[in-house]
């Protein structure tokens, strides 16, 4: 973040005061954090909505603008969670204990509506000028029209598969198709790509899933834009292609995690360090530069124990130095036990495990990481594009499968590790998906001096330089940042 000040108010317009409702997962949260230093950086008024347990995590970022004086406040709502049958406290995606609970929890969102509606009503001293909303929150289309003001969306995607999910859904690609192994062409998709039934979208088995993906897609068709987490130069093609089939503006305005530039403000993102951050710092200090594989599977993938053990040893086998973070939460006791039976004192020196909440933004941009194990979620693919880090493509479920594509065929910066089916969220399916030869292979392909992987790495670099480039000023996501501001002071200024 930059951080520096209070931000430069437009001249011409009064200020824009932006209502950023993020949906509580860490992969919906995060980046909407950046997006609120993004608009106060650029003399916009935020109010970020959210609740108690998941501002207790958001302490950090609260901390940081507040030091920074920029215009952002967290409005804290209570979360009925007991009301829909959820434990007290479960107030975030990563918190539900089944996915039979998905449900409950989007109810509980929604019952939002009101307390939030009633929040805006007072803000008669600066009223809102524009909801920001995550696409799951399909209820803020209501409190956007009553107050007369635009709802942009964000679904935290890339251009690429949310041109994806449009065309599946909106064409009903998936209707009468019953085998999962079949491959699908997708229809009017701009360059040709084919995939798998089960790798595409609405194939997510969340009980729940359905009913909210139909209201979802109600307020997307009435939504006045689309926030995207990406760059123009990035993939143009399957911006304008999505900007014409929806015929809506998408204003793309990252890679918003270039907002942060310190150490600081990257270790305290999403949530505090599990860990005291000072030994791996020395420790990627001390290495070469782009030798280390960090691998990370985001927040929500739940990778099985099995699984863990297999990627573990595909690791020890590669003999690269690497960092492994295994997220909390999930059933470890076994992994545990493994780890501690020899595995950690066999990689000592050449590898670090990270139990729970990492810095990964602060990791990944050290020179020391050379390739990036990712689960592909949005967040993770262009954190890594920013650190001009070559990926190893793991997906687990939902768009997962497309960003990989992107990654691997379109922009070539990456490989696949070979997952062949999905990993459903919340499963408890005990699956081995990738071997252990698998991950030892993927991982010396891209780590290798040859010219393949050196290729493989200019690209990457290219597209980091690329990414500065577009977020900096005088660039496409810069100047966006900017004309986004205007239009929505401009609106109010209009009177709606
Ligand atoms: N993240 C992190 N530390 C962790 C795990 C995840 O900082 O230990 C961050 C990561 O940098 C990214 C976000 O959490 O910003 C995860 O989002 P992504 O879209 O990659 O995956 P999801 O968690 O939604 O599957």
């Amino acid at each position: 973040m930059t951080l520096s000040g209070s931000g430069d108010s437009q001249s011409g317009s009064a200020r824009a005061h932006f209502v950023l409702v993020p949906m509580m997962a860490q992969g919906h949260t995060i980046p909407m954090t950046d997006m609120a230093c993004l608009l106060a950086e650029h003399g916009a008024q935020v109010s970020f909505i959210t609740t108690p347990v998941n501002a207790a995590r958001l302490e950090g970022f609260a901390a940081d603008v507040k030091a920074a004086g920029l215009a952002v406040q967290l409005v804290e709502l209570h979360f009925p969670a007991a009301e829909f049958g959820l434990p007290d406290g479960c107030e975030n995606l990563d918190m539900i204990q089944s996915k039979n609970l998905f449900l409950n929890f989007m109810e509980a969102c929604a019952a939002l509506q009101e307390p939030l509606m009633a929040y805006l009503r007072e803000q008669q001293r600066s009223p809102p000028s524009c909801i920001i909303s995550d696409m799951m929150h399909w209820w803020t289309g209501d409190i956007a029209r009553e107050l007369g003001i635009p709802r942009l969306t964000f679904s935290g995607f890339c251009g690429f598969s949310s041109l994806v999910r449009y065309i599946i859904f909106h064409n009903n690609v998936l209707e009468h198709i019953t085998d999962d192994n079949e491959l699908i062409t997708i229809p009017g998709f701009p360059t040709p790509l084919e995939m798998m039934k089960a790798k595409l979208p609405g194939t997510l088995s969340v009980p729940g899933m359905e009913q909210i993906r139909e209201k979802m897609f109600e307020e997307e068709l009435r939504c006045d834009g689309e926030i995207t987490n990406s760059f123009k130069e990035l993939e143009t093609f399957y911006i304008e292609s999505f900007e014409q089939i929806t015929r809506k503006k998408v204003w793309t305005v990252g890679p918003m995690c270039l907002c942060h530039r310190n150490r600081n403000t990257m270790a305290a993102r999403g949530n505090k360090a599990s860990m005291d951050e000072a030994p791996y710092l020395q420790w990627l200090d001390s290495v070469k530069p782009g030798s280390v594989v960090f691998v990370s599977f985001g927040s929500l993938a739940c990778t099985t124990p099995q699984q863990l053990v297999e990627l573990g040893l595909g690791l020890e086998a590669s003999r690269k130095p690497f960092i492994w973070v295994i997220k909390a939460g999930a059933k470890l006791p076994e992994v545990e036990e493994w780890l501690a039976d020899g595995f950690e004192e066999r990689v000592k020196n050449r590898g670090m495990v990270i139990r729970g909440w990492a810095p990964q933004l602060m990791i990944l941009r050290h020179q020391a990481v050379g390739g990036f194990v990712t689960h592909c979620g949005w967040n993770s693919t262009i954190e890594g594009i920013c650190a001009g880090v070559p990926m190893i493509t793991w997906p687990h479920f939902g768009e997962q499968f497309w960003n990989e594509k992107l990654v691997v065929d379109v922009l070539k910066i990456g490989v696949e590790v070979g997952v062949k089916g999905v990993t459903q969220w919340g499963s408890e399916k005990q699956e081995v998906m990738v071997t252990r030869d698998a991950v030892e292979t993927a991982v010396n392909t891209l780590m290798d001096e040859g010219a393949a992987a050196e290729e493989t790495r200019v690209r990457a670099k290219d597209c980091a330089i690329k990414a500065r480039k577009a977020f900096h000023e005088g660039g496409s996501s810069y100047d966006n940042i900017r004309l986004l501001i205007e239009e929505m002071g401009n609106r109010m200024n209009a009177g709606g």
